[in-house]
């Protein structure tokens, strides 16, 4: 299958916001370690130029020999770009600034918005069985190609939104453009749920924000709100996910309980 449809049970999710600083990132290293914790095997695509996943997991510059620039423009296959992480069944495929050109350098190219899809895909059948059983891609701050590759590779997207004033705003854009790929590129992409990231109990704002996105969303929001928590903005400086440097904290316990839910929902998609 080469359709951005992925065979077995690897599930590829997209974490998507052409917004920046709404907790992308932050969602992909935490989710994705959370995830790994409780015995998923998990791969993080950085697909943004800055690179912030993958610093965040601990992967230096110089470590970044093979990256999400030579998988797009297809000097390297995915699965040569994989290094493993210091969380156990956690992996990245880390990006370079590089990455910032590959728009200009595959535009002229019949299949530009499938080079992810497509890598992901031959990954699933090379390293199956033991491989993948999540994939979460970390894209940029924008709706760019890469962010079109993202959504093309993925089963559904996740979407971060930060409790403040203009949450909403760019949301109609987004799904806007989630539409389009479903009915141009990728038929099976949903909406796998909208995380309220970042939320300060003590600030009616917050408060009014989650009111306000779940009215509008409504069951697509999920239970879980990740809180503003300076233990997770500290974490990437130590190149570890918040769950290794402190597990306690109220940041690192909100990440557990969304990797649950999420694989909750798994469940009820499944047997529906
Ligand atoms: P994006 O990838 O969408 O641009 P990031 O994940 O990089 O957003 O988050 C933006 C900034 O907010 C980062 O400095 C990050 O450390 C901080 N941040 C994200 N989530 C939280 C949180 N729950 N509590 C405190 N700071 C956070
Ligand atoms: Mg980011």
């Amino acid at each position: 299958k080469t359709d951005g449809h992925i065979s077995g049970s690897i599930r590829v999710l997209a974490l998507a916001n052409q917004k920046g600083g709404v907790g992308k990132t932050t969602t992909a290293i935490n989710l994705g370690t959370a995830l790994a914790a409780i015995g998923e095997r998990v791969l993080i695509i950085d697909l943004d130029p800055q690179g912030n996943a993958s610093t965040g997991l601990g992967v230096d510059r110089q470590s970044r020999k093979i990256s999400t620039y030579d998988v797009m423009v297809g000097t390297a296959k995915l699965e040569d770009a994989l290094l493993e992480t210091s969380v156990p069944g956690l992996a990245v495929a880390p990006s370079t600034l590089d990455l910032l050109g590959v728009e200009l350098e595959i535009a002229s190219s019949k299949d530009r918005v499938r080079r992810l899809s497509k890598a992901i895909d031959k990954l699933g059948r090379d390293i199956q069985p033991n491989g993948f059983t999540y994939v979460l891609i970390d894209c940029p701050p924008s709706l760019n190609l890469l962010t079109i590759n993202a959504l093309t590779a993925a089963n559904a997207v996740l979407v971060p939104l930060q409790c403040e004033f203009f949450a909403l705003e760019g949301l109609s854009q987004l799904l806007k453009t989630v539409e389009q790929v479903r009915a141009s590129l990728n038929p099976g992409l949903g909406i796998h749920g909208i995380v309220l990231t970042m939320f300060d109990p003590r600030n009616n704002l917050s408060t009014q924000v989650v009111a306000d996105v779940r009215e509008f969303m409504g069951p697509k929001v999920y239970d879980t709100i990740i809180p503003r928590n300076v233990r997770v903005s500290e974490a990437p400086s130590h190149g570890k996910p918040v769950l290794l440097y402190d597990l306690k904290c109220a940041g690192s316990q909100a990440y557990l309980k969304l990797a649950s839910e999420i694989i909750q929902r798994e469940r009820v998609l499944r047997a529906a």
